[in-house]
Parts: structure tokens; sequence; C-alpha cells
């Protein structure tokens, strides 16, 4: 794999060029800020009446509607919803670039998807943080950088790669590293990503857990603590040390428990089910539907996100979670810091 740090950066690569960030979302803030520290003009596009105009201009940042914000800058970053990309682009972007001029993304899915063509004389680039906004912009105020996947979509003048470098270094990236992938490669392993793992599967291995002791009779507080609680410090022995690792520091008991269970778990069956719901990503099955869902005023995504809300592991954990005031701490921080 290759992989681009600071140096391989080509010095003045976007020296003059200007920036519109459109959106100051979870991306949206941390991209302006780190870029903003690192020298850059840079500009967000905002839609009218959007709530985050202030928080942008509390930090001193211009803020102009989005169709000004891509006519002032040559270079264009698309941090707003991805379900509204493509009507933003169509609507208020396209015509306001010029030949030459980089539209960049933090995620491939408009462009794998074919949502949004660009025209032919466009840079098309993408730098896809692999970490959400908060910590994009904490770890480049702390020094460091999150690595990023990076990627050209279409070369119109020939150094479409180092704009994207020169964009990745500053928003950081180039110190935690920026891996060379592809559009289809960043987007359908992300879908996959959070589908299965990180969002989707461990959401209902929590949740099935905790319900599982439950109803056997346990008190939930207990269950709050076994099925979700401890989650991250093993989550955080396996970022930082491996599976392995992991392992090695917990209990004989816990890692034989762990050899001779785990397969239970996640079986055939669920193995199979991984497989499914990867070939509805590379379909574009996935992608369709979620756009038409979106589309159609989110109706079905409104009422699980509620009913999800309503889950008693939600109410057990508001409660232990103010019990350990030191928990949410970091939480304020992140949510004063994100533009939401
Ligand atoms: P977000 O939902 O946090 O923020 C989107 C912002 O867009 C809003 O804050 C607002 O400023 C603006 N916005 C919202 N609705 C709009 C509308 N209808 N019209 C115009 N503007 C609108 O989004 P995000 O999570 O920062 O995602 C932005 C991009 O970054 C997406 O392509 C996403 O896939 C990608 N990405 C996100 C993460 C992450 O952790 N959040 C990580 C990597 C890549
Ligand atoms: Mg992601």
């Amino acid at each position: 794999m290759e992989i681009y740090y600071q140096k391989d950066v080509e010095p003045g690569a976007i020296d003059g060029k200007k920036v519109a960030i459109l959106g100051y979302g979870s991306q949206g803030h941390a991209h302006a800020l780190n870029l903003r520290d690192s020298g850059i003009d840079v500009r967000v596009g905002l839609r009218e009446g959007s709530n985050s105009k202030a928080k942008a201009q509390e930090e001193g940042l211009a803020v102009t509607d989005m169709a000004t914000a891509a006519k002032e800058a040559d270079i264009v970053m698309m941090l707003c919803p991805d379900t509204e990309q493509k009507k933003i682009y169509e609507e208020q972007i396209a015509e306001n670039m010029k030949h030459g001029d980089t539209l960049l993304f933090a995620h491939g899915f408009n462009i794998h998807f074919n949502c949004i063509t660009p025209d032919p004389s466009l840079d098309v680039g993408m730098i896809a943080p692999k970490g959400p906004g908060h910590l994009v912009r904490r770890t480049f105020v702390e020094g460091g950088g999150v690595p990023a996947l990076v990627a050209v979509g279409q070369d119109a003048t020939g150094s479409a790669k180092q704009k994207v470098l020169a964009y990745g270094a500053g928003i950081g990236a180039g110190i935690g590293g920026m891996l060379e992938s592809t559009f289809k490669e960043e987007c359908e392993t992300d879908l996959f990503g959070e589908q299965v793992v990180l969002c989707g599967g461990l959401v209902a291995l929590v949740q099935n857990s905790f319900e599982t002791l439950v109803a056997a009779g346990y008190q939930p507080e207990v269950a709050y603590f076994e099925c979700l609680h401890e989650l991250k410090l093993i989550a955080d022995l396996m970022y930082e040390q491996g599976i392995g690792g992991m392992l090695y520091s917990i209990s004989d008991t816990a890692e034989y428990g762990a050899l001779t269970r785990g397969d239970r778990i996640v079986d055939d069956k669920t193995r199979k089910s991984m497989e499914k719901i990867l070939a509805e990503i590379q379909s574009g099955d996935f992608a369709k539907e979620w756009i038409a869902e979106s589309d159609g005023g989110r109706k079905n995504f409104e009422k699980m996100e509620a009913a999800q809300a309503k889950h008693q592991i939600e109410e057990v954990g508001e409660k232990l979670r103010k019990m350990m005031p030191w928990i949410s701490e970091g939480k304020k921080s992140v949510q004063e810091s994100s533009g939401g």
C-alpha cells in the first residue's frame, strides 16, 4: 500500500488557492479550522438560515452562501450530508466552478454511485479521514493528524494528486498518513465497516446480549456494565495492541471463553449475512434504498431512530453515566467543538 506523508507533499501545490468548505458539521468544522490554522485561505459555504453560521463566524471564518463560496474558491470540498450533495452540486456548485478547479469529497459515495458527474474540466479528489470530525480537529490541535484515505477520481490538470495531498496535509493527514485508495474501495469498505461492525453489528450485539441478561433476571445496571460500558476498555486494547495484545491483557478465563465461544456468536449464518450486505453495497442497492428513503422524507429512518432511543439500555445508561461524570467530561468538549 502506498502511504504519503508530509514530506511527499509538493511545496506550494495549493499556494494562493482559495478553499471553500461546504457544510459546517462534523467534518466541515474540522477541515475549515485545520486548513485555516495551516495558513490556507478558507471560506465556509452554508445554506440560508443555517444554524452553523454563528459558530463558524465565532471562529473568525468567512461565511457565505454555497454558490458564492464555490465561485470564490479554486478548491471546493463537499462536506454537507451525502444525500444532499447531488442537489447542492447541480443547483449551486457546478455553474460556479471554473476550468481547472478542484472538487473534493470526504466519502466516495456520490462519485462512486454516479450521483454526481463532475464537469470533465475539473480535478476530482477524495480525502476521507478515518475518524469523526471532532477527532480530526482535536488530533490536529494536539499536534498530530488523523490518517485519511486519498484518491484522484479525475485529473484534468495533471496536478490533481498533488493538490489532494496538499489539502490532506492541511487538515493534518500528512502526519497520520495518507493511504492511497480509490473512490470505489473507500466507499464500499466504509459502508461495510459501519453496517457490519462499527455501528450496525456492534449495536445489535450489545443490545441482544443486554436483553438476554435482563430477560434472565439479572439487574439491568449490571448488564449495562458488562455489555456496553466495558466495550471501550476492550476496544482501546485492540486499538493499541491488536487482538493478540487484548487477549494477553485479559484473564486466562476470559481468553479461554473468547476462543471457544466467539465463533458460536458470529457463525456461518452471520458470515453469510455479511457477504449479502457487502453484495448489496457493491450492487448499489443499498445506496438506492437510502437515497429513496431520504428523498421520501426519511419517515422509516425517523421511526427507527425513535424506537432505538426508547430501548431500556438507553435509560439505564443515562442514569449510570450521570454517576460517572468523568465519562461525559470529554463529551462536553466534543459537543462544543463540533458544529452539529
Ligand atoms: P454532518 O451531518 O455532521 O454535517 C453536515 C453539514 O452540512 C451540516 O452541519 C450543515 O452545515 C450542512 N447541511 C445539512 N443539511 C444540509 C442541506 N440540506 N443543505 C445544505 N447544507 C446542509 O455531516 P458529516 O458527518 O460531517 O459528513 C460530511 C461528509 O463527510 C460526508 O460526505 C460524510 O460521508 C463524510 N465523512 C464523515 C465522517 C464523520 O465521521 N462524520 C467521517 C468521514 C467522512
Ligand atoms: Mg465512515
